[in-house]
């Protein structure tokens, strides 16, 4: 890690995994790639890679439907039980219950240690081991390792490039949360009514492969900062957001203070 990283570090703390880097900026090609350049001006650069990939998988899935606070201990019990050596093949091989019992804080423990173990066995089946799903996540195609993890029980498409972007390190994967679907609808670089698969190919196709993880993170960081879902720094102080002279405001009026889904606003 440089010295110079700030305090709150976009990509989630040291579990980010990553390095820091710089882009090019001010040539951009799209709007989309300008957005990006300017979080680029805003925050910290970074390029990801290099967590573990199934061990991410299974953070997921006891994260699903309860907050962080109350699946850490979920995963730090079921990492002191079952992680020395193999996690796939130790998974791969636990009892259901007592998987169920160690992961008891996380809620829904039956439903998950089902999904964990079956993931598990799949992954043992495919690729024999930790290390070799790993490589396949870091070296796969790209469209081939998403359409994979889409096939396992319990991952959806935000997972699927969360684990390509954070695991695999790949480069043209901007994985859309909340935040990005949002703020991509809002500044008019994707369509006010598209789901998240859309505002993700718009993406994809728009900000070159390099930027796009750093896109996703700094993303989510001015979504809190400044793009909130119900107040956006623009609402009351037009100056307030560094993103105006770029942004089309959809869903946003200034006027008369209402804020709507980018969706509502197209109707
Ligand atoms: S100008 Fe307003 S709507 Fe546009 S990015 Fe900034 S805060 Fe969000």
């Amino acid at each position: 890690m440089p010295d110079d990283e700030p305090a709150e570090n976009i990509s989630g703390g040291d579990a980010g995994g990553g390095q820091a880097t710089i882009f090019e900026t001010g040539k951009a090609e799209t709007r989309a790639e300008a957005v990006v350049d300017r979080l680029g001006e805003l925050y910290w650069q970074k390029t990801y890679g290099g967590q573990d990939a199934f061990e991410s998988l299974v953070r997921t899935i006891l994260s699903q439907n309860t907050s962080d606070k109350a699946s850490q201990p979920a995963h730090d019990s079921l990492m002191e039980r079952y992680g020395s050596g193999d996690l796939v093949a130790n998974l791969a091989e636990a009892d259901q219950q007592r998987l169920a019992e160690t992961i008891s804080s996380a809620g829904l423990y039956n439903q998950k240690s089902e999904r964990i173990v079956a993931i598990a066995q799949r992954i043992r089946e495919t690729y024999g081991s930790e290390a070799a799903f790993d490589a396949f996540i870091r070296e796969g195609d790209v469209d081939e390792v998403r359409e994979s993890l889409l096939e396992y029980n319990g991952v959806g498409p935000k997972t699927a490039d969360c684990v390509l972007l954070f695991s695999g390190g790949q480069d043209g994967v901007f994985p859309v949360d909340t935040h990005v679907h949002r703020i991509a609808r809002r500044l008019g670089v994707a369509p006010p009514d598209a789901d998240h698969e859309t505002v993700r190919e718009h993406l994809e196709r728009d900000v070159p492969g390099e930027k796009c993880g750093f896109g996703h993170t700094a993303m989510i960081q001015f979504g809190r900062e400044y793009c909130t879902a119900r107040k956006p720094a623009c609402l009351d102080d037009p100056e307030a957001c560094p993103m105006a002279d770029r942004c089309d405001q959809v869903g946003v009026d200034t006027v008369d203070g209402a804020v709507v889904d980018p969706a509502e606003s197209a109707k």
